[in-house]
């Protein structure tokens, strides 16, 4: 038995937190553990804090048990999962102070460790697939497969990013062999898109422009878009993506501002040469080389010229 599984025997009472605006990988593997020990250790106490995440993830088992709100209960056990640093987890972080003992599974690159045990992951395409490892397979049950799975589906793109390994495919394998419903997966939560969803895309895309010689591609929605169409970041997933496979792209940079005002997110994706996590960490954000974000507070075309300025500085470097 590794100490992962043994600190969580030793646990009665289990936290697991995610990161902010939680992605595929985030859910997936918030509800991963929550229903290996559910189906193994049936007595444990596990509750999972999330900021919201998107409708289509609620058929998980499990998700309708997800808080979203603070209470004052300290837990044995804090697992914190698929965040690169602390803040990653917003107030939740509480949680993480108060418990007895703390660990870490991640696959950031930008992660500098912390926890009693960090088992960071670099290696595995999603902290997801970094769980399957840690978990006794025998245990993992069908519910906790198709978490996992999800996990895995979102965080290459479908098995298209380069992070997809040997590795990767055998244990996506071994998960549908479990029962994961690979096709509701990637089909319902991966390629359907809501009609908002769809104009939102439409917006990014409009708006976008190539720079650099066409080396790196560029689009930013204000507020004031989100708020004529009612929408919010939930709405906006897969526009980076889109914007990557341009052709003749190296590096997409993908902005949104927050509800308050003057307020980015940045989301960066590359194809072969710039290292984005370098590029976020020095922006206080992080990720890993082909896909990182920050937040940046100030002015749009300052946060674009000074993004877009480490993207060519990267790619003049690679000549
Ligand atoms: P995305 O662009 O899809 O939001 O994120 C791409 C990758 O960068 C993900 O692995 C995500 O965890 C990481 N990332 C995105 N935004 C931030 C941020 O503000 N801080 C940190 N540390 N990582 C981020
Ligand atoms: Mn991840």
């Amino acid at each position: 038995m590794n100490d992962f599984i043994k600190e969580i025997e030793a646990a009665n009472s289990i936290v697991v937190l995610g990161h902010l605006r939680p992605d595929g990988d985030c859910v997936g593997s918030c509800l991963g553990v929550y229903n290996y020990v559910l189906d193994n250790y049936p007595d444990k106490r596990v509750d999972i804090y999330l900021d919201a995440f998107k409708e289509e993830f609620m058929f998980l088992r499990g998700a309708e048990k997800i808080r979203h709100e603070k209470q004052d209960i300290a837990y044995d056990l804090c697992l914190s999962l698929d965040s690169g640093d602390l803040d990653r987890h917003g107030e939740f972080v509480s949680y993480y102070h108060s418990a007895n003992r703390r660990i870490c599974v991640d696959h950031h690159v930008s992660n500098q460790g912390f926890g009693d045990l960090c088992y960071l992951k670099t290696e595995c395409c999603a902290t997801a697939e970094a769980l399957f490892t840690l978990f006794e397979e025998d245990k993992i049950g069908m519910e906790c497969a198709e978490c996992l799975y999800l996990g895995i589906v979102h965080d290459t793109g479908v098995f298209k990013f380069n992070n997809t390994t040997r590795q990767t495919m055998e244990i996506a394998g071994v998960l549908i062999e479990k029962g994961a419903r690979s096709t509701l997966v990637i089909d319902g939560t991966f390629y359907r898109k809501t009609f908002k969803q769809n104009k939102m895309l439409a917006k990014a895309l409009d708006v976008a422009y190539l720079c650099a010689d066409g080396k790196i591609i560029v689009s930013c929605l204000t507020k004031d878009v989100f708020d004529e169409h009612e929408a919010t970041n939930l709405d906006t997933d897969g526009v980076v993506d889109a914007l990557r496979i341009t052709d003749g792209v190296e590096c997409a940079l993908w902005m949104y501002e927050y509800p308050n005002q003057g307020t980015f997110k940045c989301s960066m994706r590359s194809n072969e040469i710039v290292d984005v996590s370098k590029i976020a960490c020095t922006l206080g954000g992080g990720g890993h080389i082909r896909a990182a974000g920050c937040e940046v507070s100030g002015d749009k075309q300052s946060i674009i010229e000074k993004i877009t300025g480490m993207m060519e500085q990267q790619l003049k470097a690679a000549i």
